[in-house]
């Protein structure tokens, strides 16, 4: 039998100590320059990003729920316009709608567990206006046939892609697609901060100067308020940290596909489950793994016998699709959906894991499906 190991879901206490001496030095040099909102460090992150996703403008905000309101406020949308979005995905997409002053219009998500295209037409009313998707797990939706869609029916399409950082669709970046997308930093996203951190992506010019508006109280370059503005600014401490870890970022990328390898290995013989594509299975899907996200039959009791062997994982959402909470006043049922929210686990990912962390897991899976 195995030693028993203990492999949390996430290492939240290890993500400083880790790196704790260089993570010191970053800190440490934005301290004492007492550079603490909107210095180099923010334009610097946002020139980073801007050029590793091909994009023109990236814009810090305070956390991607904030770069979601903002980008659809910068949007042509208006109070009442219907916004589609897939029910798979965190109550953030659908409360930025509601807070922009549009109705979030949750549908069915597919197989792939990516909004699901012909949920999307047959969701259609006189009313919609714009298709919200999720760039969900690391993976980019098939935006072509979304394309088509929002062509035949003039939409907008705006990406909820903060788990989507890296990730890409016939050779684009997620966030890149729509008149804006969006990133989070959260400390577990694939590139985490020390606490809250987002930014808005668009290739669009008037978006851009309108983003850059709204964070920052409606001022302009000569301190003039000139639209009503919010405080959202990505905190220039955090871009720090964040550049220093996005030096790197190529190599998160290679490892996190290189562990969803070695769980596709030593996973896909069970019936039991459903597990991701593979790494390089589709020519037009680039994964970054944001999330290992399989389908479990007995998925309760295989959290319940991980958790005895020492292993942490995650039900995405708490359980919920977005539709699923009534309090916030959403008539639809799912069935696809609901059905799929009772098989839905996340498996430890992050770059701390060692192979034989991931070896472990998977032993302990197929030891619980033995018996
Ligand atoms: C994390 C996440 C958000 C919210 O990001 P914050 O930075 O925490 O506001 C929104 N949508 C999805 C799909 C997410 O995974």
């Amino acid at each position: 039998m195995d030693n028993q190991r203990t492999v949390p879901f996430f290492p939240y206490s290890k993500f400083f100590s880790s790196q704790e001496k260089e993570l010191t030095e970053v800190l440490k040099d934005v301290l004492n320059r007492g550079a603490f909102i909107l210095q180099k460090d923010v334009t610097e992150f946002e020139k980073n990003i801007a050029e590793y996703i091909g994009a023109k403008h990236v814009i810090g905000v305070a956390n991607a729920t904030d770069a979601l309101i903002l980008a659809l406020k910068a949007s042509p949308l208006q109070p009442g316009d219907e916004v589609i979005f897939s029910s798979h995905t965190f109550v953030a997409t659908a409360a930025a709608i509601h807070f922009a002053g549009c109705i979030p219009v949750p549908v069915e998500c597919g197989p792939d567990h990516m909004i699901d295209p012909k949920a999307v037409e047959a969701a259609l009313t006189p009313k919609t206006r714009a298709i919200m998707p999720t760039q969900l797990n690391g993976r980019t939706c098939d935006m072509d046939a979304l394309q088509k869609i929002a062509d035949r029916h003039q939409l907008l399409i705006l990406e909820d892609s903060a788990q989507g950082l890296g990730s890409k669709y016939k050779g684009r970046f997620a966030g890149t697609f729509g008149l804006a997308g969006v990133l989070s930093f959260y400390p577990a996203k694939i590139l985490g901060c020390f606490g809250d951190g987002g930014a808005v992506i668009t290739n669009d010019e008037g978006v851009a100067e309108k983003i850059k508006l709204l964070r920052d109280h409606g001022r302009n370059h000569e301190g003039q308020v000139v639209i009503w503005g919010l405080n959202s600014r990505l905190d220039n401490i955090q871009a720090a940290v964040l550049n220093f870890f996005f030096r790197d970022f190529a190599k998160i990328v290679d490892r996190r596909r290189e562990m969803a390898r070695i769980y596709h290995k030593n996973l896909s013989n069970i019936e039991e489950l459903k597990i991701p594509p593979a790494p390089d299975s589709s020519a037009d899907h680039f994964d970054t793994y944001q999330n290992y996200e399989i389908e479990a039959e007995k998925r309760d009791e295989l959290k319940n016998f991980l958790k005895e062997k020492g292993v942490g994982t995650l039900i995405q959402w708490g359980g919920s699709a977005v539709h699923q909470f009534k309090d916030l006043g959403f008539k639809t049922t799912l069935p696809y959906t609901e059905n799929l929210f009772k098989r839905l686990l996340m498996l430890p990912m992050n770059t701390l894991l060692s192979n034989d962390d991931i070896f472990y897991i998977c032993r302990t899976i197929q030891n619980f499906y033995k018996n």
